[in-house]
């Protein structure tokens, strides 16, 4: 049969693999896309496990539970789950230097005046006042307390967000009993054969090696970094940006908490000669791993280096993992999508795959494809998905670009490499006047971009001139009570551990 000769809507989709990406691929389309009747199929292979690592997320992981109606406690309580309220960086200024990127908007704003304009202003000044002083969430997550966003924030500074850490393992089980809830069919096996429609070229079954075989109209990959049907099968081909992103490797091990009743409400991203070492606080352990550039340190050695950074006792082996940072150059081809780590992966400084991974989902389920599969669909899909790689990519060659460590020689190439033209730019218009300049499909927006400017000393030439309307000394008063202001303002917030206690989300908690 030829699936695309025969119009209507799709009956059923099979997901290949059983990680992050898979389940929340199908939790989003039983919940989503319930009236359109379809079944989904989930194919994993347990011998073969998934990645074990994506434990850090940024706001959007929000909205996704509320698309679920799951109530983000619920899900901390089921995941060992923790609040984020940034990341702290950790020696990429310099060695010894540290600030933190929180989900939160700066000081107050004059009028139409942005608030990095005064702060240039008045650096210009002689103040010297970081900008983490203005922040709710840098001084919340540097008090480890915690609260809610204020419903009516009356200035800039209280308008924050937040994020969850959380035990990939317990999320993917989490969504996996969520969508056996709802009827998805499990399939735990191995795939042997991808069968084709001789004319289109699409995808109408897997076979697998229990003696299984899957049909279905919409195949979406979610086989990690196997990329089992997107490129192996379908040849989608990569785009490789190593010559940018020169980690390729990280080996990833638990620990215990050193002092299991204080929980610190963010990330911390520390650099190492070679890369940088991720710890991500839990409720019962703390996740750990080197993110490194194989040229720069041996796979021993980063080993080393990691147990160094250790806060408690090793709870595992150590988990090494090798990747490509980059993308498929077609994310959707014929009738398959590849969800996840399967359609590229930019390491996780930011913490961004697992909202890539949503982008994905929405915008599979916002250009819905029947049985057709008209490739104009596919073709903004791939539009689209490529700018979202290439926004989050521009945003993680800054911080590397920017830093000012004085060892090792990857931090040199970094400082020397050429950028992408598109951060360039970016960069060049901040410098002339603190222009903050946004293109489409970004994941990041003005105060996370003010945050790496001000943070690594890029500094702006000029600013706006409605600035200069504000008397100095009113603004240097102004600001001088606005620091305190905001640090006692922090305070008010629960101690991290209580708070979890308060929203019952402390998996200990559970009845
Ligand atoms: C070092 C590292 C750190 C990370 N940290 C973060 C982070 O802090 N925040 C964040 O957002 N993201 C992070 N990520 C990314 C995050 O881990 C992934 O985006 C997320 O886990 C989704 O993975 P996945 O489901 O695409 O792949 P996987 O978890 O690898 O799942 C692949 C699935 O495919 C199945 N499969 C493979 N081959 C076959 C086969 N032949 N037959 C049947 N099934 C098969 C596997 O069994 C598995 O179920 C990190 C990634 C790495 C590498």
């Amino acid at each position: 049969m030829n699936v695309a000769q025969t119009p209507g809507p799709i009956p059923s989709v099979v997901i290949l693999g059983g990680g992050t990406a898979g389940w929340m691929t199908a939790a989003s389309l039983l919940q989503r896309l319930s009236r359109l009747g379809i079944t989904v199929t989930v194919v994993e292979s347990s011998q073969i496990g998934t990645i074990g690592v994506g434990e850090a997320t940024v706001p959007a992981i929000l909205r996704y539970f509320s698309s679920l109606d799951l109530d983000a406690f619920d899900v901390l309580r089921a995941t060992n789950g923790t609040i984020k309220l940034g990341i702290e960086f950790d020696g990429w200024k310099h060695e010894g230097h540290s600030f933190i990127h929180p989900f939160s908007r700066y000081g107050i704003q004059a009028g139409p005046v942005a608030f990095h304009h005064l702060w240039n202003r008045l650096r210009a000044a002689g103040e010297t006042a970081p900008i983490d002083d203005y922040s709710l969430g840098v001084q919340m997550a540097r008090a480890g307390r915690v609260f809610l966003p204020p419903k009516q924030p009356r200035a800039e500074f209280e308008i924050f967000d937040w994020a969850v850490h959380f035990d990939a393992g317990r999320f993917a089980l989490f969504l996996r009993r969520f969508c056996e809830a709802r009827g998805v069919r499990r399939i735990d096996a191995r795939l042997t054969e991808v069968v084709r429609d001789p004319q289109s070229g699409h995808i109408t079954r897997l076979r697998l090696d229990n003696g299984e075989t899957v049909d279905g109209q919409l195949f979406i990959d979610c086989s990690g970094f196997h990329r089992l049907l997107i490129e192996r099968v379908l040849e989608s081909g990569y785009e490789d940006w190593r010559h940018w992103l020169m980690c390729d490797r990280a080996v990833a091990l638990p620990c215990a908490a050193a002092d299991p009743t204080q929980l610190a409400p963010y990330t911390r991203a520390r650099a190492l000669a070679a890369g940088w070492a991720w710890r991500i606080p839990l409720q019962n352990r703390v996740g750990n791993g080197y993110v490194y550039s194989s040229d720069h340190i041996s796979d021993e050695d980063a080993v080393v280096s990691l147990r160094r950074e250790l806060e408690g006792e090793a709870l595992a082996e150590p988990n090494l993992v090798r990747f490509r940072a980059g993308h498929v150059r077609r994310f959707w081809v014929g009738n398959c999508v590849a969800i996840g780590l399967s359609g590229g992966f930019l390491e996780p400084l930011e913490s961004t795959s697992i909202s890539l991974i949503q982008m994905g989902i929405d915008k599979l389920i916002h250009l819905w494809p029947d049985t057709r599969m008209a490739p104009e669909l596919a073709s903004e899909y791939n539009r689209l998905s490529v700018q979202e790689f290439a926004r989050v990519r521009d945003f993680i060659v800054l911080h590397y670009a920017a830093n000012g460590r004085s060892e090792g020689d990857l931090w040199r190439y970094c400082r020397e490499m050429a950028l992408p033209d598109t951060l360039e730019h970016k960069i060049a218009l901040y410098r002339a006047g603190g222009q903050l300049v946004q293109y489409q499909s970004e994941s990041f927006f003005d105060s996370s971009w003010v945050c790496m400017y001000a943070n690594f000393g890029i500094e702006a030439r000029n600013w706006d001139p409605l600035a200069e309307l504000i008397d100095l000394d009113e603004l240097k008063n102004l600001t001088r009570r606005l620091r305190p202001d905001i640090a006692v303002l922090a305070r008010e917030g629960s101690p991290h551990r209580e708070f979890l206690r308060l929203k019952g989300a402390l998996a200990e908690t559970r009845a």
